[in-house]
Order: C-alpha cells, then structure tokens, then sequence
C-alpha cells in the first residue's frame, strides 16, 4: 500500500497501485495550479485508491471553459491549500483518474511515462531528461491512436 496525504496531513489516502499513465504537465492550468514548472500526474485506477481522512476538507474549483476546452478543474485541502486527488464521482463512470504524484509518501515503482504540453513550458524551466516530450496535438494524437496531424 502506497500513502499519499496533503501538507497539513488532513486529507489522507492510500492506493494499492499506481498504474500510470504518469506525466509531467507543463500546460499553464497546471502551472498556476501548482505554482511550479509542471504537474506530475499520476494514473491510479479508482477501485485501487482509497481516502483515509478529510473528505469534509476536501474543495474544488472548475475553470470556466473559454475557448480552450477540455474542462480543468482542481482539487485543494482547504486547511493546508495542499493540491489532493479529484477523486470521481461514482456517477463519472471513469475507470480511473490523477493523483497529484508529489503528495506520495512512498515510491510508487513507476517514473514518469513523458512531458505533455511541452510547447507551453516555462521560459525558465529546461527538460533534460530522455522521457517523451509531447504537445498537446501530439498529446491528442497518442490517445485518440491516430499519428499526429491523422
Ligand atoms: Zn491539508
Ligand atoms: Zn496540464
């Protein structure tokens, strides 16, 4: 069992294991979200992830959608400010969801699978890693299955 829980220790949850996919989002929602370079997300399956403590601490905000659909929405601890699982509802029917990998205690036994949104980076951050670097139509590409531009 991997344990994951916000600053203050509020909002507690356990997962019995990451699956992935696990990508580093450097899209500006996710940069102002977390007021760094990028998000690590990682892919839990819902049956495999359970929240211990702090439901009743647990808020959400929803960005309204302008001109740059799909919805973004995040999820803090509204002690600590701490980012915490977007846990679904059951009426979302997802199979799974992300896990903000930074809240981990543990090792997950699984890195990063790749950069997504990489041409929306950080002026000041630079990727050396050797993992994939995807834009967002390459990003859209990979999970619709066609090539990218297809
Ligand atoms: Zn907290
Ligand atoms: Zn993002």
């Amino acid at each position: 069992m991997l344990r994951g829980s916000c600053l203050c220790g509020g909002v507690a949850f356990e997962i019995a294991k990451a699956v992935g996919p696990f990508e580093l989002c450097h899209c500006p929602r996710c940069r102002k979200a977390s007021g760094s370079a990028f998000v690590a997300a990682l892919g839990v399956r819902v049956e495999d992830f359970e929240l211990l403590s702090g439901a009743e601490l647990i808020r959400t905000f929803e960005l309204p959608v302008r001109d740059n659909p799909p919805p973004y929405g995040v999820a803090f601890c509204d002690r600590c400010g701490s980012p915490v699982p977007r846990v679904p509802d059951v009426d979302d029917a997802v199979e799974w969801f992300e896990v903000p990998a930074g809240l981990l205690d543990g090792d997950p036994l699984v890195t990063p699978d790749r950069h997504i949104f990489v041409e929306a980076k950080s002026p000041w951050f630079e990727i050396t890693d050797s993992i994939p670097r995807l834009t967002r139509e390459e990003l859209r590409a990979l999970r619709s299955g066609r090539p990218p531009g297809g």
